[in-house]
């Protein structure tokens, strides 16, 4: 610090011809200049002490080098006499000083080298000189004092302030250079500029470079920061502000919570756009009153956005060989669809990004749809997700609802991705086919932004309200029947069919698969439980009646269920499970396999059908009665049946007179149609021909053989046009025990899809014509039925004399006997009693 110019009136300083030689490590000292310095070498404490007890003054001149004590030509010659203004005497012996520059000397020679220098000295004279150009170089070392003291960060304010008030601009140079950061060399430059005016050029000199390496550095600084992205320092502050809030304890669990989040968005890779609505969320939340309703809105959403998979993802196993053992570990058979997924795979394997069609699985309940999913994720290494879509009538369901809504949440995707927890997953959609359509909105039409590969990489769910990619999804969509699939949605689909087993392959599946399984999760050994190949037919005939392998993998568990009982509680030690136990296990049969064990009766003819659970039998009843020619049709008949049974009403109108019916006949009776079971409701046109062999049969009194299953869609004037669902249908016959299945001409060239050993079993009979459905189908003449009962066509047992009665009042023309058999029931009971009608 400086002490201002010389005192008053004293324009020169007194300093001794001798005078100690004080050397500086590393600075220089200006005049007026007070320099704290700390003396430890014992010979320049000796010095100190001798230069207090004379006139306190020394010669402090700068060493060249740094050497532990220099001796004469390692130090300038040119330095400043000092005058010692404070000493502190520390306990180690060492010396704190204060000392002031007072004038600039030359040393003239050396008196002395030990133990300290002395030196001759001698007054170096500045040249000052008052000129414009000087006032003008002191200005401007000031304004770039001034400068550098706003840049450089080791340099208080208050020192520029004590340079303003320093008058003379000799000693304002000095004052300066004493306090910026100059090298000795340069120190020393300044000090021996005895030329003022040359001093302030010099000293500019400096200053501009100084400044210059100021703003590089504050460049590179600022830089740095920038580059230091913008939430790296956020979370350093953040951090900082936790530890002080929990210094000060005031870390109540509102702040708790906010901070976890923010930690949440940081971990969760969300996008951009998520997370600035994630943190506009948060700094809500931060300002809510925690009692507030919205507050909990607030944090759910909160929630879900930062636990959904936005960058997990699993990696895709694509060995293909492997993926195929797989697959055929688990599923019996299904050839075609295994191909198909295989090459699913090994395009996905050469295409990174393949945007596939989305596969979808068509076939009655438990044709191994689900499994078959659960085992493409397997194969892959994703994880699985499966949701029913069935009865879906909301967009909401599959997109959400807005956050507006009391409890609103996101779509049935976005659960399901968070339930899967990667971004990835084989995503199964069950039942497609039973998605509706209401004032609610179209669901489909959400699920077609869900499935197109176009769309979807951007799905937006309206609670979210932030698009979430979908992409690299696998969808999977299971239906039982393409025909409700909304178009839209279907042409996104490739459709693989899964028709459902026949007996044989159920049997291979039930060994293979099913046994095996259950014995694992019931925790037996092969060795304690067997069940014989006839128990396993027994059980698919007499115990259940379905498409798929879902009952009996059922009734199998039963069964392992109470073998490991008995096991447990040592009451066996092994079992094998033949047919005669089945009733101790499963209780009574429930189905009866044979329709032939059915009498035939007039006005009842056997159809077969297509239901959404694989084939199945049913059978079309026909009562006349005396009316005025109405056609009653119940049984829950969509409107193409109707309309089926209205044409082969016609039909058999236009042909009655050829089967002995008098034409007036249809003006004097009112015919019903009903076709149990009468709670399910049924549509489609092939039923065509088995209404008007019912019919046929009540008004000519002739019976239908029941043992045969007849298809087929029948025109105004009787030709018989293809039908749907042929395998199912023949599988259903085979099934039921019918012995010939009437089958439309046309659909002769799918027979080859149907396995050979079913097509050994059966008869077919390919037809184009009604009339030889008739043929096959009714009994001869009723006139002639009592010689034909005693010789029935398919070598059938007589009917009973029931029958008989029936038939006589049939022909006097009253009134046509036909089994009139109950009401309805619910979809299951209904079955049954059409099946209980089987039992004996
Ligand atoms: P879906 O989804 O078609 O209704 P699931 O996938 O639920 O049918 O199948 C029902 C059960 O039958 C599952 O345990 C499944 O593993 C088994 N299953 C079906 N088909 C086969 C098959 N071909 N091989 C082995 N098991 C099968």
């Amino acid at each position: 610090m400086p002490n201002g110019d010389f005192p008053m009136g004293m324009t020169e300083p007194y300093i001794p011809e001798i005078l100690p030689v004080l050397p500086l490590r590393d600075t220089v000292i200006y005049p007026h200049i007070i320099m704290p310095l700390l003396i430890t070498k014992e010979e320049y404490v000796k010095l100190i002490d001798d230069a207090l007890t004379a006139d306190r003054l020394v010669a402090a001149m700068a060493a060249k080098e740094e050497v532990e004590t220099p001796g004469p030509e390692q130090i300038y010659h040119v330095g400043t006499a000092a005058a010692i203004i404070r000493m502190l005497k520390l306990p180690d012996g060492s010396m704190q000083l204060f000392v002031q520059g007072v004038q600039r000397i030359r040393i003239v020679d050396f008196v002395q080298t030990h133990p300290y220098m002395k030196a001759r000295v001698e007054k170096v004279r500045e040249v000052l000189e008052k000129s414009v150009e000087v006032e003008g170089l002191a200005r401007n070392i000031l304004a770039q004092f001034k400068k550098i003291v706003s840049m450089a960060p080791y340099l208080p304010n208050e020192i520029f302030i004590a340079a303003m008030n320093i008058s003379e601009p000799n000693n304002l140079a000095d004052f300066i250079a004493s306090n910026i950061n100059i090298t000795l060399e340069e120190k020393q430059e300044l000090l021996e500029a005895v030329n003022v005016k040359e001093r302030l050029e010099k000293l500019t000199f400096y200053l501009n470079k100084e400044i210059e390496i100021l703003e590089i550095g504050s460049k590179i600084q600022s830089q740095v920061q920038t580059e230091m992205s913008k939430s790296q320092r956020e979370y350093f502050l953040r951090e900082q502000l936790k530890a002080i809030q929990k210094e000060l304890g005031e870390v109540d669990e509102r702040t708790m919570e906010i901070n976890e989040f923010r930690e949440k968005i940081e971990k969760s890779g969300m996008p951009e756009e998520a997370r600035k609505e994630a943190e506009r969320e948060l700094d809500r939340l931060a300002k809510m009153p925690v009692a507030a309703a919205e507050y909990t809105v607030a944090r759910t959403y909160l929630e879900w956005l930062t636990s959904l998979p936005w960058n997990v993802s699993t990696e895709d196993n694509l060995d293909i060989k492997r993926a195929r053992k797989i697959l055929d570990e688990d599923h019996y058979d299904l050839d075609k669809v295994k191909d198909r997924i295989i090459e699913y795979l090994a395009v996905r394997k050469l295409k990174e990004d393949m945007k596939g069609p989305i596969l979808c699985f068509v076939g009655p309940p438990g044709v191994g749809k689900t499994s078959l999913g659960q085992s493409i994720a397997r194969a892959l290494g994703r994880k699985f997700v499966r949701i029913s879509l069935g009865g879906m009538h909301d967009e909401a369901e599959i997109r959400g609802h807005r956050r507006t809504y009391i409890g609103a949440l996101p779509g049935r995707i976005i659960q399901g991705i968070r339930k899967a927890g990667s971004n990835n997953p084989v995503f199964m959609l069950d039942e497609v086919d039973k998605i509706g359509v209401d004032f609610r909105g179209d669901p489909a039409a959400a699920l077609l932004e869900v499935l197109d590969p176009e769309q979807n990489y951007s799905f937006s769910d309206h609670y979210l309200d932030v698009p979430f990619d979908l992409s690299r999804v696998m969808f999977i969509t299971t239906a039982n029947t393409v025909i409700p699939i909304p178009p839209a949605l279907l042409d996104r689909m490739e459709v693989l069919e899964l028709p459902g087993y026949t007996e044989v392959e159920k049997l291979h599946i039930a060994k293979e698969h099913l046994i095996p399984r259950q014995l694992e999760e019931h925790g037996l050994k092969k060795s304690q439980l067997t069940i014989t190949d006839d128990a396993l037919r027994a059980i698919i005939r007499k115990y259940t009646r379905e498409a798929g392998v879902r009952n009996l993998e059922r009734e199998i568990a039963a069964i392992c269920r109470k073998v490991a009982k008995d096991i447990a509680t040592g009451e066996r030690k092994s079992k094998k499970v033949t047919e005669k136990d089945l009733h101790e296990f499963l209780g009574p049969e429930r189905f009866r396999f044979e329709v032939l064990e059915e009498e035939d009766e007039v006005g009842v003819a056997t159809g077969l059908a297509w239901t959404e659970s694989g084939g199945d039998v049913l059978f079309v009843e026909c009562q006349v009665m005396p009316g005025s020619g109405e056609l009653v049709l119940t049984g829950k008949l969509g409107d193409v049946m109707q309309e089926s049974a209205k044409a082969a009403l016609t039909y058999c109108r236009s042909v009655a007179d050829r089967y002995g019916v008098d034409p007036e006949f249809f003006k004097k009776h009112d015919l019903h149609i009903h076709v149990p079971a009468g709670a399910i409701p049924k549509d489609g046109p092939s039923a065509g021909v088995t209404m008007a062999t019912a019919l046929i049969s009540a008004v000519t009194g002739r019976k239908v053989r029941k043992d045969v299953g007849m298809t087929g869609e029948i025109t105004l004037r009787g030709k018989v046009l293809p039908i749907g669902g042929l395998k199912e249908k023949v599988l259903a016959a085979h099934r039921s025990g019918v012995k010939t299945v009437v089958i439309p001409e046309e659909n002769q060239r799918y027979l080859e899809e149907i396995p050979d050993f079913i097509r050994k079993d059966l008869k077919f009979v390919p037809v184009t014509d009604i009339e030889e459905v008739f043929k096959v189908a009714l009994y001869p003449d009723g006139r002639a039925r009592a010689k034909q009962e005693k010789e029935p066509p398919a070598g059938k047992t007589a009917a009973g004399g029931g029958d008989e009665k029936a038939a006589a009042k049939k022909a006097s023309g009253t009134k046509a006997s036909v089994s009139t058999s109950g009401n309805s029931g619910n979809r299951k009971t209904g079955l049954k009693r059409a099946n209980s009608r089987r039992r004996s």
